[in-house]
């Protein structure tokens, strides 16, 4: 037998890291202590009382059944009380919430209810790579909007010529964002809200870095922006807040019209997400939060570390207010895979280069707070070394 891929799997873009993966497999093989720094998944583990919660919900027989995909009642509430205490925005758990099977999940599947082949979805660069995927998977077109330095990583909306707009099914947007760390401004979002309804599109808002803020900085919601319930859907997940990325949970919240299609297209996939996950879930979100202060305690102290030494080595690297990620500019002359090459050669450390969210991340690397503080004392000490 052979086998043809489908022309959708065959479009998939070139894995980037794939030199850079050997590179790495080639390094640990070799007995090197490698510090990885290339991973967006929390290293710490999922507070107590979820677990805890976990532990009683899987022996709950009534939870051994098919789950209905929009997710259970108790959950939507939950999710609904969440948004509404945090972020003062109102959603009915009927019509305005949805539980998805992680965030990568409802991305990958949003798109199949609203673009045809033809449409255009609008998708910022350097980014999470499953929005062009999804656009791909349901046979649109990927409108690039670049992340720059020099915009403050928003994309340049003036610059997004009319026939584009007119074509726009979904403009996607990810704040506090990943991989640059930048923060959505509200001029910006009633800019976009502004757009979306002039041309009749949907705004997708990924969230879910939302909690993940330091100094007191305190993220919005799309949702909270005037109008914005009118053309937005907004994708939060359980994963960084909660340190749940192996759990699979989240939620999208916002327009009713949007959210059924969310539910239209899931109900025919899936059959939504283990309701014990989901009533640990509800544990997270109905909790005071302290765990959530805590994980920000950690990851500030981390940032400090790394930031105030990748400085001190000659680095110009930002402190970020969000995520747990340092975009670095890469020092003069160099790109970003030489970069990388060279901090995993000669110092054991993994970086991911910035290219490989988008050509316009060229002259970055992306560090990730994932690893102890101590781990991030001697990557320091590395990296004073080599530079
Ligand atoms: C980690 C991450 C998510 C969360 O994905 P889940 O599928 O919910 O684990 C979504 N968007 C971005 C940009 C991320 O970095």
């Amino acid at each position: 037998m052979e086998f043809q891929l489908s022309k959708r799997i065959q479009a998939l873009p070139p894995y980037l890291f794939v030199e850079l993966d050997r590179k790495k497999a080639d390094a640990v093989a070799r007995g090197v202590d490698v510090i990885d720094l290339g991973i967006g998944d929390p290293d710490l583990p999922t507070p107590d009382f979820i677990v805890e919660k976990m532990r009683e919900a899987v022996a709950n027989p009534a939870y051994h059944r098919y789950p209905s995909s929009q997710g259970m009642e108790r959950f939507r509430e939950s999710a609904a009380a969440w948004m509404k205490r945090r972020f003062g925005v109102e959603c009915d758990p009927g019509s305005q919430i949805c539980c998805i099977i992680g965030s990568k999940e409802a991305i990958a599947h949003f798109p199949l209810a609203f673009v045809d082949p033809g449409d255009v979805v609008l998708v910022p660069t350097p980014g999470y790579p499953v929005y062009h995927i999804g656009t791909l998977f349901a046979g649109g077109e990927t409108y690039y909007m670049p992340l720059l330095p020099e915009n403050g990583f928003l994309p340049d909306l003036d610059s997004i010529p009319a026939d584009v707009f007119r074509r726009t099914k979904i403009m996607w947007l990810n704040y506090p964002n990943n991989p640059t760390a930048a923060l959505a401004t509200q001029t910006f979002f009633e800019k976009v809200v502004a757009l979306a309804r002039e041309y009749g599109f949907i705004v997708c808002h990924d969230a879910a870095y939302s909690e993940m803020t330091f100094d007191g900085y305190s993220a919005p919601s799309f949702l909270e922006t005037p109008g914005a319930i009118e053309v937005g859907l907004e994708f939060h997940s359980l994963s960084k807040t909660y340190n749940m990325t192996g759990w699979r949970i989240g939620f999208v919240a916002g327009n009713p019209e949007l959210v059924a299609a969310m539910k239209k297209v899931k109900s025919n996939v899936d059959s939504g997400q283990f309701e014990a996950v989901q009533e640990a879930a509800c544990a997270a979100l109905d909790s005071d939060q302290s765990c959530v202060e805590e994980m920000r305690a950690i990851y500030t102290e981390r940032r400090d570390t790394l930031v105030e030494g990748l400085r001190s080595a000659g680095l110009d690297a930002p402190s970020p207010k969000a995520t747990f990620y340092v975009w670095v500019p890469v020092p003069e002359g160099q790109t970003s895979a030489g970069f990388s090459s060279l901090l995993l050669e000669e110092a054991g450390i993994v970086s991911t280069p910035g290219n490989g969210f988008g050509e316009p991340g060229e002259g970055f690397v992306r560090m990730a707070l994932t690893v102890p503080r101590e781990r991030l004392e001697e990557a320091v000490e590395r990296v004073r070394r080599v530079l």
